[in-house]
């Protein structure tokens, strides 16, 4: 089984190398500077455009790729390994266009895709606000139609991946705020605004981009607020039209939030697997006690802990793609790749971390960053407790008596 998970097509074998080439060449000897300065890495996500990573997903009608979701996690994973800000810029994009695949109207596939599969336009998607995030059915930002068909909205959306320079927001309003449950009551726009604008104006007007966040890590791509006042969309924006998406933006992003979640789990594999990379390298070149320390009995046990847990990580986050591909339920798997992978890419960054002793504090060691990345997986797109809640509900839901 666990051959037949790993095996790859010659094309999937193909594009990892690719990949791989990319990250080694590319985005390892970069990451340092963008991650120092903070600096959004334009031309790395320039020549991502020209492999073209943004359109993976996308169909080839719509001029992407239309390669399937295990191969978009192999990718995921080998960006990761490079700098999981890196995937980060690709990440909601992804989820956008899989919405816009699901459960968008024709209309909105001819307008976006096209353009979503180049680059051109790059895609957000947001639920938190800065009074929730696990508990999405909280959502307060609301959407109010207008006498001329409009609808206005108006609140506070908080730690959105890509704020300042998406072109497009998926973004989850309030529609209904008397309807129990309060989940029924939620709706997806598609909400279009200038990349790269702070204040937006003319048909814009209304949506304000505030300043970046200030983070610990995954630096590079930006984290923003998104402050709607009194901005105006047409109803076509609604995702899946009006009739079919008002009020039904609740269980469309739950729906992607189960792809984002083998998505997330790709990435954790993938910062793991650099760790273990990095730990491996450094404990055959450090001594101490006159041989190298991975002759220490204490660290090569780290590093089968290490090497185990991304095996694992990476076989569940596999099963779980492969499992969507073919069409069958996969949204426990997706939780517990989740929930795993992320937990390891924590694990395996922290053991090599005290694998490189004090030189691990340093900046000018790559392990360094991974530290202060790695913890973003535990939170981004459910954390380990929602996780848990998730994984919980589904076992009983398969097994009640
Ligand atoms: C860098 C970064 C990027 C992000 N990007 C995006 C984005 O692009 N779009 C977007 O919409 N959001 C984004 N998020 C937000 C992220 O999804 C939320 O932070 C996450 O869902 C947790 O929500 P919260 O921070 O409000 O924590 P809370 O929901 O307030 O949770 C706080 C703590 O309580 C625990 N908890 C909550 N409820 C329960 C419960 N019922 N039982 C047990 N424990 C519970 C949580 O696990 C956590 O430990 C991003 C966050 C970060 C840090």
């Amino acid at each position: 089984m666990a051959l037949a998970l790993l095996d790859r097509t010659d094309e999937q074998r193909a594009i990892c190398e690719m990949i791989r080439q990319f990250a080694d060449e590319q985005i390892l000897p970069n990451a340092e500077h963008y991650d120092h300065e903070d600096l959004f890495p334009e031309p790395i996500v320039e020549q991502m455009k020209e492999l073209g990573l943004f359109g993976v997903t996308i169909p080839e009608e719509y001029g992407g790729m239309g390669l399937d979701l295990t191969t978009y996690a192999m990718i995921v994973e080998e960006l990761s390994r490079g700098w999981i800000s890196i995937s980060g810029i690709v990440n909601t994009h992804f989820i956008g266009s899989y919405l816009l695949l699901k459960f968008g109207t024709d209309e909105q596939k001819q307008k976006y895709l096209p353009r979503m599969a180049t680059g051109e336009i790059r895609a957000a998607f947001s639920l938190s606000e800065p009074e929730l995030g696990s508990d999405v059915a909280a959502i307060k930002t609301s959407a109010k139609k207008t006498s001329d068909g409009d609808y206005e909205i108006n609140g506070t959306k908080m730690w959105v991946t890509n704020g300042l320079l998406s072109s497009i927001v998926f973004v989850l309003v309030r529609t209904d705020p008397t309807v129990e449950p309060k989940h029924r009551g939620l709706t997806c726009f598609i909400a279009e605004k200038e990349p790269g604008v702070a204040e937006n104006t003319g048909e814009y007007k209304g949506f304000n981009v505030p300043p970046k966040i200030k983070k610990l890590g995954y630096k590079g791509v930006e984290s923003t607020e998104l402050v709607f006042d009194g901005y105006r969309t047409p109803a076509d924006s609604i995702l899946g039209g009006e009739d079919a998406g008002l009020n039904k933006g609740f269980p469309q992003m739950m729906d992607a939030l189960e792809v984002g979640r083998v998505n997330v789990a790709a990435r954790g594999v993938g910062i793991a697997q650099r760790a273990l990379e990095l730990a491996l390298k450094y404990s055959q070149e450090r001594k101490t006690f006159g041989k190298p320390i991975a002759e220490h009995q204490a660290i090569q046990f780290k590093l089968a802990d290490m090497a185990t847990q991304v095996d694992a990580a990476r076989l569940m986050t596999i099963r779980a793609a492969r499992l969507k591909d073919a069409g069958e339920r996969s949204d426990l798997e997706a939780g517990m790749a989740k929930l795993f992978a992320s937990e390891a890419g924590r694990f395996c960054v922290e053991e090599s971390f005290r694998i490189h002793g004090g030189y691990g504090y340093s900046k000018e060691y790559e392990i360094e960053r991974l530290y202060r990345d790695a913890p973003l997986l535990l939170i981004g797109e459910g954390t380990s407790e929602i996780q848990r809640m998730v994984i919980g509900r589904k076992l009983l839901q398969r097994h009640k008596i």
